[in-house]
């Protein structure tokens, strides 16, 4: 359900008439071979398309307006080869409407040293041509990525491709649909927030959804259908003796598998990329969907629980940007604390919906009490998740914007086996230490619900909130409380004077 293949990243190299025809064929040629160069890097999933070069204000004026038009473009990356007077930029830039990265390269490597003249100068004079742009990306307070480097090494590919996966997840968000299947769980706070204020900072639609909407695709599975589906089952988790065949607890599998498949045909009928559910408005539906939510967040579903809109959105976005990673990406909430006196951890899971692509191995599938919500019980997936660096986000409405908080962590291997725990979890050291993260954390609002990702870091999510242009505060080993406090205070006086403008 996540396709790229039509999407790309317009390469557009910007210089001027004052240096002959022969310089600027010249870079013409160097500026494609860059472009081929980039698009043939295994690190970029995107397709990097050349545009030709741009060397007055009507040119780039029209390159813009194009790119702001075209729905496959989703980003843009920019390089002054030579010097590109950036007032001449002034109109473009004013209307271009798809994220931009400044790459800021040279043709060649190293300097020929021996035979180094002027020509040669004023071609790769980038040095101080994409100075120049910067100066005015500046003035128009145009927030973009800047990668510096020689075009052929791989850290600038890691960048640009992380550029380009965000890209990717933004202009997904653009166009994403969330699907609120019930309301928010009642009297919550963190979870709720202005649904107006997103479609208009993310262009993502939030709307609401009955039960009944979902049940009367239930109504619709056939025998057939669901037959397929108990297979799939039988063959991909490790199933308890109660839902096998013939087991006690068959009939609850018959209904989760029920429920995966009017859950799945709702959302894509509807076209949604993400949706919420919530324990206390699940109407006809027998169980609080599992098992369902697991394996649709496995496809590329964003998902929140409890009307958690925000999130599910994150969740979808998230894994956009990871398309074709293997690491995964997943609904996530702070469950409990193992404190010592030398290190504490989190013990990260949710009541059910914790997504499958965040292990390697193969899942139980099992069925247990809920405990809350007075339904059936339901059937979920269990696993461990291997040990790594991911990253907690959360995104939170303040009122007066939205606030990206990302938390560095390392998942680590549980001091024991947690025989009676039913339920899919991460265990994970906080960055810096549970005390300073979790201090920073709750100073910053940040919410119980998080998206984890061992796929996306801090990197992608500071591209991600530089184009959406909201708050970003990142907890990591460098976090300290003081410090943080000050950011927080600088940021409440920042987004209050320039929230028009960004
Ligand atoms: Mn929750």
């Amino acid at each position: 359900m996540i396709d790229i293949s039509k999407k790309e990243i317009w390469f557009v190299t910007g210089s001027q008439h004052l240096y002959g025809e022969e310089t600027l064929k010249q870079v013409a040629s160097h500026s494609q071979i860059v472009a081929a160069g980039l698009n043939s890097s295994d690190k970029i999933p995107v397709k990097i398309v050349f545009k030709p070069i741009v060397t007055t204000p009507s040119e780039i004026t029209t390159l813009c307006k194009n790119a702001s038009n075209d729905d496959n473009c989703i980003g843009v990356i920019t390089w002054m080869h030579t010097f590109s007077p950036a007032k001449m930029w002034i109109a473009g830039l004013n209307i271009l409407s798809k994220p931009l990265c400044h790459l800021h390269t040279q043709f060649n490597a190293e300097i020929p040293w021996g035979s180094i003249d002027m020509d040669f100068m004023n071609l790769n004079q980038s040095a101080h041509g994409d100075r120049e742009f910067g100066f005015i990306m500046s003035r128009m307070r145009k927030k973009r990525k800047v990668v510096v480097g020689h075009w052929q090494d791989e850290k600038v590919h890691a960048k640009l491709g992380v550029f380009s996966r965000v890209a990717l997840g933004w202009n997904e968000m653009q166009n994403l649909k969330v699907a609120r299947i019930g309301d928010n769980m009642r009297e919550v706070a963190v979870t709720e927030g202005d649904k107006v204020e997103a479609q208009i900072r993310f262009g993502v639609a939030v709307n609401g959804f009955d039960s009944s909407d979902v049940v009367a695709k239930i109504n619709e599975v056939t025998d057939a259908q669901l037959a397929d589906l108990l297979k799939v089952y039988e063959a991909s988790y490790n199933l308890s003796d109660a839902l096998k065949e013939g087991g006690e607890k068959r009939d609850s599998l018959i209904e989760a598998a029920k429920i995966e498949l009017g859950l799945r045909a709702f959302l894509e009928e509807g076209g949604f990329g993400a949706f919420t559910d919530t324990f206390e408005n699940l109407g006809a539906l027998k169980q609080l969907p599992g098992i369902a939510t697991q394996r649709l967040m496995a496809d590329g579903y964003g998902f929140g629980g409890e009307g958690d809109w925000k999130t599910a959105a994150m969740v979808r976005v998230m894994k956009v940007m990871a398309y074709g990673l293997e690491e995964g990406t997943s609904f996530m909430e702070d469950y409990t604390y193992h404190f010592t006196p030398q290190k504490s951890y989190v013990l990260g899971s949710h009541m059910l919906e914790i997504c499958p692509s965040i292990t390697d191995k193969k899942p139980s599938c099992e069925v247990h009490p809920l405990g809350i919500g007075g339904k059936e019980d339901p059937v979920r997936l269990v696993f461990n998740s291997p040990e790594g660096d991911a990253i907690n986000a959360s995104l939170v409405d303040m009122g007066n914007r939205f606030r990206l908080i990302v938390n560095e962590v390392e998942a680590v291997k549980p001091m024991a086996d947690l025989p009676n725990l039913p339920v899919a979890r991460v265990l994970w050291d906080a960055k810096p230490d549970l005390d300073i993260a979790a201090t920073t954390w709750i100073l910053a609002g940040g919410a119980h619900h998080t998206v984890y990702s061992q796929a996306i870091t801090t990197e992608y999510m500071e591209d991600f909130a530089d184009i959406a242009g909201i708050e970003l505060l990142v907890i990591d080993n460098n976090t300290t409380v003081r410090d943080f406090k000050d950011k927080i205070n600088a940021n409440e006086a920042y987004y209050n004077m320039f929230q028009h403008r960004l």
